[in-house]
């Protein structure tokens, strides 16, 4: 199979602390830095929360523009990717650096459980994320934590809610969420097939299922996410030094199954993303 992987690295998260593993980064300067280093080690998307200082998750629109500056700068055509997932709850200030107009957002399409709470998306709240969406012309990346959000993404998709190629991420292995069941991915991904065949896909798994989820797309043909958002570990001994770490492991999965790696380029192109002003052609 010669068809490049895309391999988004989510770098922060809302919710892993330097008490879980020192490397996650928390300032927006951290963030750079090791963003940096995921993208030379093959990343192609940047997947991004913002913290405040304490650690503690914000929607801050001035940290999301002081990131996606530093991103540009330092890594240069890397797709930038937002997260409206991060405060579940707080209703459109998940969406208030929407008109950053970064290339891409994450979108989740309906409710399910998180490890401690309920993870909240309303129907009034989805359609004006993806309205807010379609007027800065940003990307969504769905969020697929049930195989009722892929309905529901196909649906938008087919009211011109949500326009375009769909890019559906599977997300399994959250705590009381889907685990990560090989069958479920199987059916899954026959869904996608099936509803929206032009659709391109992925998955993301969390704590050790990331590289089970890694191994699963690269093989079948989909894209993959890694980073310390999902999983701080290595291995069940070792702590992932940084995130670039991660992205490496990804990468040596990609050569097992002779899967190039897709640079950023590459990787816009397949996603049907606009190619930067700033970076010579
Ligand atoms: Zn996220």
């Amino acid at each position: 199979m010669t068809r490049p992987c895309i391999i988004c690295v989510a770098i922060t998260g809302s919710v892993p602390t330097r008490a879980d593993n020192p490397a996650v980064p928390i300032t927006v300067e951290e963030q750079i830095e090791s963003t940096h280093e995921a993208f030379e080690a093959g990343a192609a998307i940047c997947h991004a929360h913002v913290r405040n200082d304490d650690e503690t998750p914000t929607s801050d629109p001035e940290k999301f523009a002081r990131l996606k500056e530093g991103l540009e700068k330092h890594c240069p055509g890397m797709i930038v990717q937002f997260s409206t997932g991060g405060r579940s709850g707080a209703g459109k200030a998940r969406g208030g650096m929407l008109p950053l107009r970064p290339d891409m957002a994450s979108l989740t399409v309906g409710s399910n459980n998180f490890p401690t709470r309920v993870y909240e998306n309303p129907p009034d709240l989805v359609d004006w994320l993806a309205g807010e969406m379609r007027e800065y012309d940003i990307k969504p990346e769905i969020e697929a934590f049930d195989l009722s959000h892929i309905f529901q993404a196909a649906k938008m998709n087919r009211e011109g809610k949500i326009p375009g190629h769909l890019y559906i991420q599977f997300v399994m292995g959250v705590k009381n969420a889907m685990p990560a069941d090989r069958d479920v991915f199987d059916y899954y991904l026959h869904t996608v097939k099936r509803l929206v065949p032009d659709a391109e896909w992925c998955a993301a798994g969390i704590g050790r299922h990331q590289i089970e989820l890694n191994e699963w797309c690269i093989a079948a043909g989909g894209h993959a996410r890694t980073g310390l958002e999902d999983n701080v570990r290595l291995d069940r001994e070792t702590l992932a030094p940084s995130n670039a770490a991660l992205v490496r492991r990804t990468v040596e999965l990609c050569e097992k199954y002779e899967r190039p790696v897709a640079s950023w380029r590459e990787a816009r192109e397949i996603l049907g993303l606009r190619m930067p002003e700033t970076v010579a052609a």
